[in-house]
Parts: structure tokens; C-alpha cells; sequence
């Protein structure tokens, strides 16, 4: 896959492909990509990418002609072309994946109040929302959604670290542990350490419901649940009734 990523700030971008599984990706040549300096394609001595809005009202907004020039000159034009912004459609696991089978996609990160309009309509295809909160920065909304798609592309990592992954089917991860044993007078569940691998599924199984249950309850109305699921679904529901709660049975799920 290749990424170009459009910003006036390159230095807040290229930490993120030099480190970690992303510097491997790019060694491998699964991922190569560009950053574009948006304000080389500014006029002036003060090479002015931002300008009042008009109507009125605060900030700055960023200039239609440098970012367009950066994305013509770039190639980007009539590809897939992200903006990301809190007014965009939600990113979702389903989202990334669906952006992970193109071969190139290009970012253009916004800064100050947002970008003038005209942009948005000529050039992106996609207006992608991080979450419902407002950031300072569209580079670090990029980097998340970079983050949440390049994973996915095939060779950057092995189809099993995939499998078993929060939203993976609906649901939210079981917890994990790793060594020692003991740490800070708590034990690691003593399930995990019995090698018994049906007692080991059931118990993720379960963790795994009641997390999604406790932070994201509202997954569970779109997950496929499978009858064994919903039973143990089913015993989490019922396990605090004290006789005020509701009974809940295996039709209601
Ligand atoms: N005035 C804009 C609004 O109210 O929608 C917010 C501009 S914000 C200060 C600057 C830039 O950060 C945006 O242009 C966008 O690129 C990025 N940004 C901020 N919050 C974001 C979010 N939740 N998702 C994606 N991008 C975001």
C-alpha cells in the first residue's frame, strides 16, 4: 500500500512510519509513503497557507489553491482521498478494513478551523471522523486511521494476532496476561496456566462478554452471538440478580 500524507506539519508524521511495526512494513516494502509539505506549495515569502474565513467568526481556515497544488502535484488527484475531520463518518473496524484493500490513499491533514470546502468537494472521497471529540490537529486523526488500516494489509501481521481482536466478531478482547506468574500480590487466573484449552476458550468466551457487556453494551445488540454465547451471555445477565433485576432468558437475547 502506498500513503501519501499531505500536512503542514511533516514532523509530526514521519516518527510514526520510522518506529515500531510500521518502520518493519516499510522495510519489507508491504508499505511505502510520502509526506507532502503543504506549505512548499504556498505563495509568498511567508508561504501563507491559511487565511480568515469568510462570514466571519475565529480561527483559520486553510487555503484551497496550496493544498489542491500539493495534491495535483502529488498525483493524488482521483484517488481515494481521506480528509479527516470530526465531522466525517465514523471510523469503524469494518471501515479500516474496507480501506485496507486499496493500494494507495492519500491524507490531507487539517489544521486551525478546517479547510476551505472547495477542496473537500473537488478532491475526498472519504470525511473520516476519529471519535466525537474535537482535536487540535488532523495529523494525529491521520496517524489513528493510518494506524487502524495499514495492520490490516496483508504481511504487516500474522492473520492470528488478527483473529481474536476486539470488534474482530463484534465483541471486545478478553484480558491478557504475561509473566510473572504473581505480580504485585495478584495471580494470574489459574485457567491460563492449565493448559486445558477448551477451559481456556470458555473462560475468553466469557471475559470476553462480560467486558463488552460493562463498556460497550451496545455492540452486543449487532454481534453475532452463537447459542453457546448466548447461554454464557445468558449466565453473566443473571449471575447479580438479587431478585430486583430482570430474569433474563435465551429468546430475549
Ligand atoms: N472547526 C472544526 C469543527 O468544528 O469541525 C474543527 C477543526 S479542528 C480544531 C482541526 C483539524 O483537526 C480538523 O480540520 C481535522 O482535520 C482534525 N480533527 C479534529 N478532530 C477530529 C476528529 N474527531 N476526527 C478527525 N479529525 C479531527
Amino acid at each position: 500500500m502506498r500513503i501519501t500524507v499531505l500536512t503542514l506539519f511533516p514532523e509530526m508524521i514521519e516518527p510514526f512510519f520510522t518506529s515500531s511495526i510500521m518502520k518493519r512494513a516499510v522495510e519489507k516494502g508491504i508499505i511505502s509513503y510520502r509526506i507532502v509539505d503543504i506549505r512548499e506549495y504556498a505563495e509568498g515569502v511567508h508561504r501563507k497557507a491559511d487565511d480568515i474565513p469568510y462570514g466571519g467568526g475565529a480561527g483559520m481556515v486553510m487555503m484551497a489553491a496550496p493544498v489542491s497544488r500539493a495534491i495535483e502535484d502529488s498525483g493524488s488527484a482521483g484517488r481515494r482521498i481521506v480528509f479527516p475531520t470530526p465531522s466525517g463518518r465514523p471510523l469503524t473496524e469494518c471501515y479500516a478494513e474496507e480501506l485496507a484493500k486499496e493500494e494507495e490513499l492519500c491524507f490531507i491533514c487539517g489544521h486551525y478551523e478546517g479547510l476551505d470546502q472547495r477542496v473537500i468537494d473537488t478532491y475526498v472521497t472519504d470525511e473520516i471522523s476519529i471519535g466525537d471529540y474535537v482535536l487540535s490537529s488532523g495529523e494525529s486523526a491521520a496517524v489513528v486511521i493510518i494506524d487502524a488500516v495499514y495492520r490490516l494489509v496483508e504481511g504487516v501481521i500474522t492473520p492470528e494476532s488478527l483473529e481474536d481482536e476486539s470488534f474482530s466478531s463484534g465483541l471486545l478482547e478478553y484480558p491478557q496476561y504475561t509473566r510473572p506468574e504473581r505480580y504485585c500480590m495478584k495471580s494470574v487466573p489459574s485457567v491460563l496456566l492449565s493448559g486445558h484449552h477448551r477451559h481456556i476458550t470458555e473462560w475468553r468466551c466469557c471475559k470476553r462478554l462480560e467486558k463488552t457487556m460493562l463498556n460497550r453494551p451496545d455492540l452486543l445488540s449487532d454481534a453475532s452471538l452463537s447459542i453457546e454465547e448466548r447461554r454464557t451471555l445468558l449466565k453473566i445477565l443473571n449471575k447479580d440478580d438479587k431478585g430486583t433485576c430482570q430474569r433474563w432468558t435465551l429468546s430475549e437475547l
